[in-house]
């Protein structure tokens, strides 16, 4: 339905989302004008044949509306010059998620939102769905640009992650099923406060009607108050979460034991402790929330268990990326701060770690109480010695300079040390920037050289 047919549009931000926004636009008979602060990404966009035209002068086009990068700061801490250049000519001010559900013709939304563990529960109902032989996309804030994803079926499902700047543009976001996480302070510089960003990360439920279905987890207080508003105003129909408590009316994931109790008299659970790819509470809590969803969009128990079972987990968290005698390797590079890092201590024992990179606020000290999991430190990176000062006199370390030299050495204490099982892991609470260019180059950059290293002890 090309309702931007022969209408203006202007699209600012010329990424991954705001290039496929502006071709699919383009094709659809629109006007489209873009622009982006980057001089090479202007190149890239004439040489696709987009107009180019400075949105940041005062001199406007008449446009329908502005389709911002949810890079973009629309409020906090101030908004960009475009959105008030846009504002005052009268466009409306959204994102590439606005349009795609305008445009789509058919299929049902699931949507992920929260500030954790949104693409591995995203990743997860694609695939439970996509394994049950289901017509299934998944894109937004994980992988493909929504504007790039395939048309479905009817009753297919796209999965969408959320971040709430996403959130913050789509005004009528309406989702078949919303999916709340946990809401911890992040990202507060944009939303200003903890309330203002829970007040997003509510909108995921917006416009629900009542064959609407809200999953939420309800061991975080400010989702489970969102739960009781919800239950109070809320049409939908509301399937809590939990790893705490088994929950009657929904799913529960308890010291490894999955209880689905979502649909009525037709309760079932299984033991996914021993899957590889849902180490942790922190996974247990996606599973919880993506056998839920994809229970509620009609899959059956046999066929949620054989997906979970056939997960592979998503690369750079807590990835498996080899093992040598009793040593297992794993990738956790996504975990760019003392909060992501303490998922992965408190999943394993006999830890030797490899940590660091550009320290953030706080470094390591609130992963004292978990320090007796790890047999020694190995640290990389700007952040060697304030890691180090908080390491002191509690954890063996070493610092090693960069992470080819931090995996060799650690290996090599994990196989002097002997013991029955040992777990190499890279979970460097600290951003890659000082050496990397992204945290994934940098769990590339892990694998790469355990793969050197198990194939030299083997030969
Ligand atoms: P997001 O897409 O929200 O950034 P990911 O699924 O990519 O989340 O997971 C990123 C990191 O966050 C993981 O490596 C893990 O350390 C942590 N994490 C994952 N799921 C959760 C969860 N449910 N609660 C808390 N932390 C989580």
């Amino acid at each position: 339905s090309h309702s931007y047919q022969h209408k203006n549009i202007a699209v600012f931000g010329l990424g991954k989302s705001g290039m496929a926004t502006a071709r699919q636009l383009h094709l659809g008979a629109a006007h489209v004008f873009v622009w982006d602060d980057n001089e090479a990404r202007r190149q890239a966009a004439q040489e696709a044949g987009l107009i180019v035209q400075d949105l940041t002068e005062n001199s406007w086009p008449e446009a329908e509306a502005l389709v911002l990068s949810p890079g973009v700061p629309l409020t906090h801490p101030t908004p960009h010059p475009v959105v008030n250049l846009a504002k005052k000519a009268g466009a409306a001010v959204i994102g590439d998620i606005e349009i795609f559900l305008q445009e789509k013709e058919a299929g049902r939304i699931i949507g992920v939102t929260g500030t954790n563990g949104k693409s591995t529960t995203s990743a997860l109902i694609h695939h439970l769905l996509a394994s049950a032989g289901k017509s299934t996309a998944l894109g937004g804030n994980i992988g493909t640009p929504v504007m790039d994803l395939p048309e479905l079926e009817l009753e297919g499902c796209y999965v969408l992650e959320l971040s709430s700047y996403q959130l913050d543009l789509t005004p009528s976001w309406q989702a078949d099923v919303a999916i709340l996480l946990n809401i911890t302070p992040d990202h507060l510089d944009r939303h200003g406060d903890m309330e203002g960003y829970a007040a997003v990360k509510k909108r995921i439920f917006q416009h629900q009607d009542e064959n609407g279905i809200a999953i939420i987890n309800i061991d975080d207080p400010i989702c489970e108050h969102i739960a009781t508003c919800l239950a109070i105003y809320g049409e939908g129909k509301l399937v809590p979460i939990s790893t705490e408590t088994s929950v009657s009316g929904g799913v529960s994931v308890i010291d490894g034991r999955l209880e689905d109790l979502s649909v009525g008299d037709q309760s079932w659970t299984m033991d996914i402790s021993k899957i590889g790819s849902l180490r942790g509470r922190h996974n247990w809590q996606n599973a919880a929330a993506a056998v839920a969803a994809a229970r509620s969009v009609g899959l059956t128990p046999e066929e949620i268990r054989s997906g979970l079972q056939s997960f592979g987990g998503l690369s750079h968290r807590m990835e498996e990326v080899g093992r040598c005698e009793n040593i297992l390797f794993i990738n956790d590079s996504k975990a760019t701060n003392a909060e992501a890092a303490e998922k992965a201590l408190t999943s394993f024992g006999n830890i030797f770690w490899i940590a660091g990179g550009r320290p953030k606020a706080g470094g390591i000290s609130s992963l004292a109480p978990h320090f007796g999991r790890i047999r020694e430190a190995f640290l990389i990176g700007e952040a060697a010695d304030q890691f180090a000062e908080t390491l002191d006199g509690k954890v063996l370390y070493r610092n090693c300079g960069d992470l080819t030299k931090a995996v060799q050495m650690a290996a090599q204490a994990a196989q002097k040390a002997g013991h029955k099982s040992s777990v190499v892991l890279l979970s460097p609470a600290a951003a890659s920037f000082d050496q990397f260019t992204s945290f994934e180059a940098r769990g590339d950059a892990f694998r790469a050289a355990v793969q050197q290293w198990i194939k030299e002890a083997q030969s």
